[in-house]
Formats: C-alpha cells, sequence, structure tokens
C-alpha cells in the first residue's frame, strides 16, 4: 500500500513552515525535494568516500569510481534500458540535449534539412535547435496542441517531408501535464527512416518509461527532478546513434591516447563525459532512482493521478479560474490563470504567504505561452509526496488570492 504519511516522513524539507505555515510544495516541476537516503549518501560520499573518480590507482578513488559507474546501470534499469552502455551521464537534460545537437546533429545536418519540433517543447529542446537553424540554415517545424492541450502523434508524423532529420518532443509537458504518445511517433518516424529524440525530464518522474518499448534514438533525464540531487542526469543514445555520434566536450577521461599528432577516443559511453564528471551528484542520483523505484514507479503514477482527479475537481468549482490543459490522461500539472489576477507573479506570491509553493511566469515555454496566447501562468505541480489535503489548502490560497483582486 501507498503510505504517503510514511512516505513524507522520509523528506525532512516538508516538515518546515515558510511564512509560519506548514509548508505546501507544489512546485516540483521545477525541482523536486530530497528524502533523507540522498542527503545521507551524499553526505557519506563526501565524507568517507571521495576523490576523483577512473583515475586513481588508491582505495578511495577506486570506491569512488565504483558507486559512481554502478548508477549507469540503476538508470539502465530505472528506464529499462538495455544495456548500461547505453547511458551517457551528465549534468541534466540540458547538457543532453546539447550533447546530441552539436555531436550528432550539426555535422549530418545541411541547410534546408528539418527539425519538428512540437509547441509546447521546454526551452532545453528548442534553443539547441535553434542553434542549428541560425548556424546551419536548418528549418525548425512547429506542430501544435489542440485546445485541451493534447498532441496528435499523427500531427507529428503528417509533418515528415523527405528533409525531416530528426524529431525532437517531449514525453510529458512541463506545463499542460499532456502526456505523448512517444511509443507510436517512434515507431511511425523509424518506419519512414526518422531518427526522435524523446525529452523525458517530466515524465520519467511521473510514470514508468520502458525504453525497449517505446524504442527512441535518444531519452533524456534529470536528476533533481527525480528526487535527487542538482547537476545530476542522463541521456539514453540508440547505440546506432551513438556511434554516429561525434564528442561534444573534449578533455580528460573521454580519451584513451592523447599525442601531439592526435586523440585515441575511449569507447561509448565515456567518450562522451569529458572532465571531472559530478561524482557525488551522480551517486545521489543512483540512490534517488533506487528509492523511487523501491516505492514503485506504477505506485507513483496511481497515487499522483489521484491527486490529478481530486484537483480537477475542486479547481473546476472555481469559475474565475482557467486551467491551461484540460486533456484527461494528463500528469498532475496544473497551469492556471485568474480573471482579474493583474500578473501571474502576483498570485504567487499570494499562495507563497500561505505557505504554497507554485511557480509563475513563462515556464521556459515561449512557444507554448504564445501558442496559448498568454503571456504567463501560475503552475502548480506534483510530486510523489503530496496529498488531498495540500490540494484543499491550494483551493482556500486560490479563493484568498481571487478575493483580494476582486
Ligand atoms: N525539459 C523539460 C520538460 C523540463 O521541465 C526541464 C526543466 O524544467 C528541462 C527540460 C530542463 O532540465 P534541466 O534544467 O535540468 O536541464
Amino acid at each position: 500500500m501507498y503510505d504517503v504519511e510514511k512516505i513524507r516522513g522520509d523528506f525532512p524539507i516538508l516538515h518546515r513552515e515558510v511564512n509560519g505555515k506548514p509548508l505546501i510544495y507544489l512546485d516540483n516541476g521545477a525541482s523536486a525535494q530530497k528524502p533523507q537516503v540522498v542527503i545521507d549518501a551524499i553526505t557519506n560520499a563526501y565524507a568517507h568516500e571521495y576523490a576523483n573518480v577512473h583515475r586513481g590507482l588508491h582505495y578511495l578513488s577506486n570506491v569512488a569510481t565504483e558507486k559512481y559507474e554502478s548508477v549507469r546501470g540503476v538508470i539502465a534499469r530505472f528506464l529499462n534500458a538495455a544495456s548500461e552502455d547505453e547511458i551517457v551521464l551528465n549534468s541534466g537534460t540540458t547538457e543532453g540535449i546539447n550533447m546530441v545537437a552539436y555531436g550528432w546533429a550539426m555535422p549530418r545536418m545541411q541547410a534546408g534539412d528539418e527539425i519538428i519540433l512540437s509547441v509546447m517543447e521546454h526551452h532545453a529542446n528548442i534553443v539547441p535547435w535553434h542553434f542549428l537553424r541560425e548556424r546551419q540554415g536548418v528549418v525548425l517545424k512547429w506542430v501544435d496542441v489542440d485546445s485541451t492541450g493534447a498532441l496528435d502523434p499523427q500531427a507529428v508524423i503528417d509533418a515528415i517531408t523527405p528533409k525531416t532529420k530528426l524529431i525532437a518532443v517531449t514525453h510529458l509537458s512541463n506545463v499542460l501535464g499532456t502526456r505523448v504518445d512517444v511509443k507510436t511517433i517512434c515507431t511511425e518516424a523509424h518506419a519512414r527512416g526518422v531518427p526522435v529524440l524523446i525529452d523525458g525530464s517530466q515524465a520519467a518522474v511521473h510514470q514508468p518509461v520502458d525504453l525497449r518499448d517505446i524504442d527512441p534514438d535518444f531519452y533524456a533525464i534529470t536528476g533533481h527532478k527525480l528526487y535527487g540531487p542538482s547537476g545530476s542526469g542522463a541521456i539514453y543514445c540508440k547505440p546506432e546513434r551513438m556511434a554516429e555520434m561525434q564528442p561534444f566536450i573534449g578533455g580528460g577521461d573521454m580519451i584513451k591516447e592523447v599525442s601531439k599528432d592526435g586523440v585515441i577516443y575511449n569507447d561509448p559511453p565515456m567518450k562522451f563525459e569529458a572532465g571531472t564528471p559530478g561524482i557525488v551528484q551522480t551517486i545521489g542520483l543512483g540512490v534517488a532512482l533506487e528509492y523511487m523505484m523501491g516505492l514503485g514507479m506504477q505506485n507513483i503514477a496511481a497515487h499522483e493521478d489521484t491527486l490529478r482527479d481530486y484537483t480537477v475537481e475542486r479547481l473546476a468549482g472555481l469559475n474565475w479560474l482557467q486551467v491551461q490543459g484540460t486533456t484527461p490522461d494528463k500528469s498532475a500539472i496544473f497551469s492556471f490563470t485568474m480573471d482579474g489576477a493583474g500578473h501571474a507573479h502576483d498570485i504567487s506570491t499570494i499562495l507563497d504567504k500561505k505557505g504554497v509553493a507554485v511557480r509563475a511566469g513563462q515556464h521556459c515555454v515561449g512557444p507554448l505561452m504564445e501558442h496559448m496566447g498568454i503571456p504567463a501562468s501560475c503552475r502548480a505541480s506534483f510530486g510523489l509526496y503530496n496529498t488531498k489535503a495540500e490540494v484543499d489548502v491550494l483551493v482556500e490560497a486560490l479563493e484568498l488570492a481571487h478575493d483580494l483582486f476582486a
């Protein structure tokens, strides 16, 4: 049984107050809080097991290397990848997508080649592709979401032309909560010879991810949203794509030999991991993923879907609130605007006074905001430790905000 009160006991920060009120943390879409096991793993690594990895011939370096390297296998298991050799460790999704843009896409794309994006991508899955547009004349083709925020996989496939070189889409929108049928997109795109990059930053947090079933070419995750440390993350790369990719950052660790005349690179995935990595961050991420798998991704998803249903029901009673993203099978992420409120920041400031942490602004989705015709919104995004009682406090705080704006 999923015991949310017991789970809350694992997260020390949830017991603090903010502005004299119990903290209601609903900003998980931006970054999640950390369980004690992750905090302990970080402390233990620095206190007892710290040295640089891969280089030393001494005891501590070997211990640190073993712990750090074992995380590759944990991530492979978490995502159901076929092998840990398909996992490139990095600092998060932004680095992962930039690696693909610089190392795989740039050398293979010419002026006029096309990349298909959905309109609800995060800037991390937009700006690296704009680099290719600016520098080499690659064309970005945008696929809209419908009025509920759903993305029709067929619309993505219909956008393919003989010039399409890549589809880059999110698996779950960080603003609308929309889940995307990435399996259909991969199957149909592959049948037409088009590779697919998936931004899994949000999906991997809220639902089981089975890469052997989805079969993407690239799948990016970011540790700090997965209850792990910031500065940790990974990107899955299909072996064929990895073989085609050039290294993006050069330096130590990614080489076997360097001479005045040339370089012999390390084997993948280490070929793509230059310099001293986020050693302790990655170790912390491994512990966070084990923690999530211990709770069970299906159980986390079921709990959050219950919260979603309850929030939909409670917010439906507020006829002065507009929720963006109403497709039924969405995740528990709620973006909203309010009649009479000046800026979304004003709403979040009032909620903050009640101890409720939400995000306000553009949420790094400029094209989506343009598509929806709003300058900004507030976002309440739920995590594995949130409760129905917290939804009630959110609704009370929204009612207060609405009264103040009236
Ligand atoms: N993609 C999505 C959907 C996100 O929500 C985020 C973070 O907000 C990112 C990418 C970027 O992740 P990071 O800043 O950890 O690289």
